[in-house]
């Protein structure tokens, strides 16, 4: 049987070129794309002002909305919310929603795991088993807030996979959220997060959406300031130096002006020392960019050991003395589950112990 293509996956554009090549008159397609984008439609017949024969011709050659929610964990802290989903081909992919006094963002996955083997990340312990596609990875998101109840207006790219590595559906799946006939996501409200590609920081910083440049934000794993350190940390380090990756960063934010945010992993005795903050900030220098420091979350593999919240503290303040302003990543959902990628770990290894 020939494989039917995803409904949610087309941009409005191409939405409306696989209707017309049905004979479907135009205004039919902003009609299709906000009952899917906007109003929640998770199936033909919910489309109620489509002609009975179109939604019968759509379903014969589409699937709509291939992505169910498996488990949820609800913090009584502050309203975290982990999701575990599961996609049309059995795989299982992380989500999180968090609730901010102003406004509600979610953390969404791009890959069904993930490739680059970072050492301080569980979604990698298993590889990558394939790209999550740009209907999939808006559905995450559409799920979280039908499910939350709340409306979304900040979208991090920063679950499980390399979003840099999926980047056609990246690109796909900006268009479609923030078309103003769907779920209209401001796109300086998108935060994509990237271990430092760096032929894909160039492409970014030279791409542009309906012929404008692009005005999504990225975040950049530093995880260390020396070459010799990151790469004892992450693989990708290897393939680029820190000369490249700034180099890249400088030049999406001259083509973009949107500001930088780096993110540096705090690990016990590897990169939190008085040394590691001055290398740090000689190399952020001059930037106009936010810097997270985020104590690491352990994950068994790798035997990485988080700083109590005091040496964090104290590695902020050095690097406050050298002239760099950073701040410790506020720790939501502290209540429920602990990293990223140990969820789905979990139910992996859960499912496959049932399937002995
Ligand atoms: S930190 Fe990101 S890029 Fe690195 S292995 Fe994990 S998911 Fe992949």
């Amino acid at each position: 049987m020939a494989k039917v293509k995803e409904i949610f996956d087309y941009t409005k554009d191409e939405l409306g070129e696989m209707l017309a090549a049905k004979g479907v008159k135009p205004y039919r397609t902003k009609q299709i794309f906000s009952w899917l984008h906007a109003k929640g439609a998770r199936s033909f017949d919910d489309m109620t002002d489509i002609p009975k024969d179109l939604r019968v011709s759509l379903a014969a050659d589409h699937s709509i909305g291939a992505l169910s929610i498996e488990t949820v964990q609800k913090s009584k802290l502050d309203g975290t919310r982990k999701y575990l989903f599961r996609l049309y081909d059995g795989g299982l992919i992380e989500g999180v929603f968090m609730e901010y006094r102003d406004w509600n963002t979610v953390c969404i996955s791009s890959q069904v795991g993930c490739a680059m083997g970072c050492r301080l990340c569980a979604s990698t312990v298993k590889g990558c088993e394939r790209d999550m596609t740009a209907g999939e990875m808006a559905l995450e998101i559409y799920e979280m807030e039908r499910d939350a109840g709340k409306r979304i207006s900040n979208v991090v790219v920063m679950g499980s996979g390399e979003p840099l590595l999926n980047y056609e559906n990246l690109m796909r799946f900006t268009d479609i959220i923030t078309d103003s006939d769907g779920k209209g996501i401001s796109q300086r409200n998108i935060t994509v997060s990237t271990c430092g590609i760096v032929p894909a920081i160039e492409r970014l910083a030279g791409e542009k959406l309906h012929g404008d440049h692009l005005q999504i934000n990225l975040a950049i794993s530093l995880h260390a300031a020396t070459d010799e350190k990151r790469r004892k940390l992450m693989p990708v380090a290897k393939k680029y130096d820190l000369k490249q990756l700034m180099g890249a960063a400088d030049r999406y934010y001259d083509s973009t002006h949107r500001r930088l945010t780096f993110e540096y992993a705090l690990i016990e005795g590897e990169n939190d020392s008085e040394g590691d903050a001055k290398e740090l900030a000689r190399l952020l220098k001059g930037k106009n960019a936010l810097l997270n420091l985020i104590p690491v979350n352990p994950v068994t593999e790798s035997g990485l050991k988080r700083p109590d919240r005091r040496k964090c503290e104290a590695f902020k303040n050095k690097l406050e003395n050298f002239g760099i302003n950073g701040s410790i990543r506020r720790e939501l959902g502290s209540d429920i589950d602990g990293a990223c990628g140990q969820l789905r770990m979990r139910s992996t290894a859960e499912i496959s112990r049932m399937r002995v």
